[in-house]
């Protein structure tokens, strides 16, 4: 195992046959596998290595569905964990009428919120050289104690990527700030939009944001920006330098934006593991965000890397 993501695996419920896009208006739902750690390990799955990921799913009907498509991608089973106790995690999709998505959450009590520390051991833990995290689970235990206590025991010489997911609406309480102040120091990579880091403090515009961000622990911060493409500051602590780097988005047909932001997370984690400069990662990410945006669902337009090397080449 060299790659592993931790966090939610959820089904995303798409409203259709409402004109408004509002889900309460629906005439009928279609599931989509979604959260968004699992996003991008599937991402990671099509680009070309399949990743672990550590997650829990109901032992119900939508945890079947997400199991079977987690195995479909090629993810392995090892810590895809099944809870005879709690039901697999939902989140109802809804777009306003500018077209901008929202997400109503049904997580709390659900098997998502429910990893439990010390469930990868330090031995597998050894063996990894990329671990991504999730913010949503820091919103519940015990999967906020279970995440801390794994940044823990993080060995040095594993690469630590970590988008916070801002959610408010999950929090009993939202100490996110604090929870961000607590994550930072152990994580080398965030992704992240700068309204994702707002309710942390981190005000601004993404060129501020990310100064702000690798100022607080992480050496590298990548800012996305929706149809504006992403931004990216790195200290020299980062194994790929100290810069700076912008790229505007790729041209898409747009059909649904839902999980762009975990493409991108996916897209950045191959080019910079991989050995590709800051630069390079962010067009490669942002290429794979462009595509994602192409079907409906999260991970319907996920692409291939020939798909994304023929963006790249703009055929
Ligand atoms: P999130 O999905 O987390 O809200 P963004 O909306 O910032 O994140 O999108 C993430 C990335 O996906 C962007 O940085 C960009 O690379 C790509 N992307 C998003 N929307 C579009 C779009 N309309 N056209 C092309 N690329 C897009």
């Amino acid at each position: 195992m060299s790659r592993l993501v931790v966090g939610e695996c959820i089904v995303d419920l798409h409203p259709e046959g409402a004109e408004s896009g509002d889900h309460g208006d629906a005439g009928s739902y279609a599931r989509r596998p979604g959260g968004a750690p699992a996003n991008v390990a599937v991402g990671l799955a099509r680009l070309g290595e399949a990743p672990a990921l550590w997650t829990r799913l109901g032992r119900d009907g939508f945890g079947d569905f997400l199991a079977a498509t987690l195995r479909e991608e090629g993810i392995p089973e090892a810590y895809v964990e099944r809870d005879p106790d709690a039901p697999t995690g939902l989140a109802v999709v809804a777009l306003d009428a500018d077209g901008d998505r929202s997400f109503s959450l049904y997580l709390d009590g659900t098997a998502s919120t429910r990893l439990a520390p010390g469930r990868v051991g330090d031995d597998a833990l050894a063996a990894v050289d990329w671990l991504h995290v999730g913010g949503v689970e820091f919103a519940h235990e015990p999967s906020r104690s279970a995440v801390f206590d794994l940044l823990e025991r993080v060995p040095d010489g594993v690469t630590v990527s970590f988008d916070p997911n801002a959610r408010p609406s999950l929090w009993r309480e939202f100490d996110y700030a604090d929870t961000l102040a607590r994550t930072l120091p152990d994580v080398d990579v965030v992704v992240a939009s700068a309204e994702d880091l707002d309710p942390a403090g981190y005000e601004g515009a993404a060129e501020a944001v990310a100064s702000a961000v690798v100022a607080d622990g992480p050496h590298t911060a990548l800012i996305t920006r929706g149809a504006a493409g992403a931004y990216a500051r790195s200290t020299a602590d980062a194994p790929w330098g100290a810069g700076h780097a912008e790229h505007p988005a790729f041209d898409a047909d747009v059909v649904d934006t839902t999980g762009a932001g975990d493409a991108f997370t996916a897209g950045a984690i191959e080019a910079l593991d991989g050995g590709a400069s800051l630069s390079d990662a962010l067009r490669f990410a942002n290429a794979v965000g462009a595509r994602a945006t192409t079907a409906q669902g999260a991970m319907a337009a996920l692409p291939t890397r020939e798909t994304v090397d023929s963006v790249l080449d703009g055929r």
